[in-house]
């Protein structure tokens, strides 16, 4: 099967948009995801999928912990920054709640530790058991057909 047309079909999935971030030899990093679900209410288990290419990856399996930021319709451009489109390098500031970093103005913030993970084809999907959740009034961002929309509540 064409990858263009698995991708074209993936897209009519409409989602929001995330950016994990984890703590790894005292270094922050983040990077936008839109392959998240909530999974189990008893425990409490959500699920990312993250490229094994993926920096992101690494960092995981080194710490063992991951937030999940649900981004408002305000953070498009962060969303681009942190799949590596914007070509520039920024200082990010991050906010830190119990010594996990989070993504300010993001309207949810899900604090994980790793619970289980799978190596899936080219991904590796991480279950995170949810340890703590903020959350912020705001609207969503979403992803579809492979372009950036909003839900105005
Ligand atoms: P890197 O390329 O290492 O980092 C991404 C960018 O963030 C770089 O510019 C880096 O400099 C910057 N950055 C990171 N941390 C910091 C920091 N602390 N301070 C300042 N800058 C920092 N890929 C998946 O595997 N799974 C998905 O579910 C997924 N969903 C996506 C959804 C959307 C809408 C988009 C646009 C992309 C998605 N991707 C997904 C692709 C993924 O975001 C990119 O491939 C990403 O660049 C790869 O991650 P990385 O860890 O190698 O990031
Ligand atoms: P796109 O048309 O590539 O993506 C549409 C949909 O296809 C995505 O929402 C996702 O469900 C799926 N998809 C895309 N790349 C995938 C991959 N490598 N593995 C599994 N599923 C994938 O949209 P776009 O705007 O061209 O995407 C921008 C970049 O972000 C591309 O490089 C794309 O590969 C990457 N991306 C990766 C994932 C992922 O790894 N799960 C998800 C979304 C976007």
């Amino acid at each position: 099967m064409d990858d263009r047309l698995f991708r074209t079909v993936m897209g009519k999935f409409a989602t929001g948009v995330t950016v994990i971030t984890t703590l790894t030899n005292d270094k922050v990093h983040g990077m936008t995801a839109n392959a998240f679900m909530s999974v189990s209410l008893n425990p409490k288990l959500i699920l990312i999928s993250i490229g094994n290419h993926a920096n992101m990856k690494k960092y995981i399996e080194e710490s063992g912990k991951f937030t999940v930021n649900i981004l408002s319709k305000e953070q498009q451009e962060e969303s681009q920054y942190f799949a590596g489109q914007l070509n520039e390098k920024r200082e990010i500031q991050f906010q830190w709640i119990a010594g996990v970093p989070i993504l300010p103005r993001s309207i949810a913030n899900i604090v994980c530790d790793v619970y289980e993970s799978h190596l899936a084809g080219d991904h590796t999907l991480f279950i995170g058991e949810v340890k703590d959740i903020h959350t912020e009034d705001g609207d969503p961002l979403t992803f579809y057909r492979g372009k950036y929309d909003c839900i105005t509540s």
